[in-house]
């Protein structure tokens, strides 16, 4: 990209930011601990999902310090709902490394960055940018797909030559004045004007400098992504209930919702009376009779689960085996639950038991609803 042609895509894009920005809590702060925290929270993740988790997060764990003293099972059910759990790990990871090898400070450029737990290309250039208001580039989604057109980018831009001439073209974009509000204003166009699908092409501040615009070639650009087909995986979940309590099985603190807790789960579909009393018994559980309620089909990055949930009533046992609670129904919110829990509880749950969850929900305020059926878990 010329210096000429990026001077003025600058020019025009900050214009633009100044006047449209929307107004976030993360937005304006210098707050290196902050930006960062909103940045790991939006990955993935609507906006409009995270300001509620942000705000909780900010007001719990105010700075690195705070973060860095929290107990993990806090932390993890603070995150619940939020999704991809390994973000909150490596996020609890970064901070106590920026207090023990950084005295609380973080570095202030993108290499240093770099170089903590889980901060990837993208959010190390955006603290850069966004905290210290460094030159630097921080391509998400939206940047590139606005790049992308920009640029008449044909082919893959999501990995590959493709990925490298998108960040190229962002990075060209970078020096000059506030870099750290041009940076956040791509991102904003390209979140509010140069959308996936209807770009606002009547309304986008760099419009006569889109090449994808002068060749009638917007729909096709970015191209479209070929997507892996996702494995199917076959699961039984269990859901014991005792009265106002059910019980949960922690996971591994490795793999598949590492260190959260979730209902028993079983691989493949069981009959509730041959193999799923069989397996329950190996852990040294008598469930009594088991009831099928339905089925759960969770969509994850990598893999569908087909979950068959079965739900026992037996008395409960005097031991657990270890990595077992119960946990209450109207506390659900305290513990680190991601949505797949809540998601089978639901199935399990009949239609007064559910109501009555709502209702001791509402009443002592908890958690708002995200998105799933059970208010306060996605
Ligand atoms: S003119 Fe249209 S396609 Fe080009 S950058 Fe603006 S919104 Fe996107």
């Amino acid at each position: 990209m010329s210096p000429d042609r990026a001077a003025s895509i600058r020019a025009a894009i900050l214009d633009w930011y100044r006047a449209n920005a929307r107004e976030l809590p993360w937005r304006g702060t210098r707050d290196p601990y902050a930006v960062w925290i909103s940045e790991v929270m939006c990955q993935q993740t609507r906006v409009d999902t995270v300001l509620p988790y942000y705000a909780r997060f900010m007001a719990r764990w105010p700075t690195v310090e705070a973060l860095a003293a929290a107990d993990d099972d806090d932390v993890r059910a603070a995150w619940s709902g939020l999704g991809y759990y390994r973000r909150a790990q490596l996020m609890l990871k970064a901070a106590r490394e920026v207090v023990s090898q950084h005295q609380g400070r973080f570095p202030d450029d993108a290499d240093g960055l770099l170089a903590l737990p889980g901060f990837g290309r993208y959010t190390a250039g955006a603290v850069a940018a966004f905290a210290f208001d460094r030159p630097r580039a921080a391509v998400d989604g939206n940047v590139t797909r606005l790049v992308a057109r920009l640029e008449a980018l044909e082919g893959d831009v999501m990995q590959g030559s493709g990925a490298q001439a998108v960040w190229r073209a962002a990075e060209a974009l970078a020096p000059g004045a506030s870099p750290g509000d041009v940076a956040q204003g791509l991102i904003e166009v390209g979140a509010l004007v140069c959308t996936a699908r209807n770009p606002r092409c009547g309304a986008c501040p760099v419009a006569e400098a889109c090449k994808a615009r002068a060749q009638g070639a917007v729909e096709r650009i970015p191209a479209p992504r070929k997507r892996a087909t996702k494995k199917a995986v076959a699961l039984t979940a269990v859901l014991w209930l005792d009265g106002g309590r059910v019980l949960l099985s922690r996971q591994p603190e490795a793999g598949l919702f590492a260190s959260l807790w979730c209902p028993i789960f079983l691989e493949g579909h069981l009959e509730p009376d041959g193999a799923a009393d069989e397996a329950l018994r190996a852990h040294r559980l008598d469930p009594g009779p088991l009831t099928s309620t339905g089925q759960v089909r969770h969509v994850l990055t990598h893999r569908t689960l087909e979950i068959h949930v079965l739900r026992a009533s037996n008395k409960a046992p005097r031991r657990l085996p270890e990595g077992m609670a119960w946990a209450p129904l109207d506390a659900l919110t305290e513990w680190a639950i991601p949505s797949v829990t809540a998601r089978c509880l639901d199935a399990a749950l009949d239609r007064a038991e559910r109501a009555k969850i709502r209702l001791t929900r509402r009443e002592t305020r908890r958690t708002p609803a995200a998105q799933g059926s059970l208010p306060g878990l996605e």
